[in-house]
């Protein structure tokens, strides 16, 4: 039997509304994985579709760096990341590091809608 794959949500504050309807509209195919999240996201997309959502600790607490550390543990497999390109955070370091990390690890790592629709697509194939 295949291994469930684990996909992580990260949404930065502007991106959130975006990540919940994102997530709603992909509700059937995000079903089919194990998902994890920085904490405030994982909440939101949670109560919005139903869906268990392991919860990290808030992005800015160091949640993305929990989320690179699995990354590196080979734990998960995708990530979407709503991040937002018109504001300073204060994280932005943790934010590099992540993006990164998901580079040496060679996983997807989707920034955009677009690309995550592409990612949630070809990873249920
Ligand atoms: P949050 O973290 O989901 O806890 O808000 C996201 C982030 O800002 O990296």
């Amino acid at each position: 039997m295949e291994k469930v794959k684990t996909v992580a949500l990260i949404a930065h504050d502007n991106k959130k509304a975006e990540m919940v309807s994102w997530s709603m509209k992909n509700k059937s195919a995000l079903e089919k994985f194990s998902l994890c999240g920085t904490g405030t996201t994982a909440g939101l997309v949670a109560d919005a579709t139903g869906l268990n959502v392991t919860r990290y600790l808030s992005g800015p607490l160091g949640g993305d760096q929990q989320i690179g550390a699995k990354i590196a543990e080979r734990v998960i497999d995708a990530v979407i990341f709503f991040w937002d390109p018109l504001q300073a955070q204060p994280h932005d370091p943790d934010v590099k590091a992540l993006l990164r990390i998901a580079v040496v690890y060679d996983i997807p790592i989707a920034t955009n809608k677009a690309t995550a629709d592409c990612v949630i697509k070809a990873m249920r194939e």
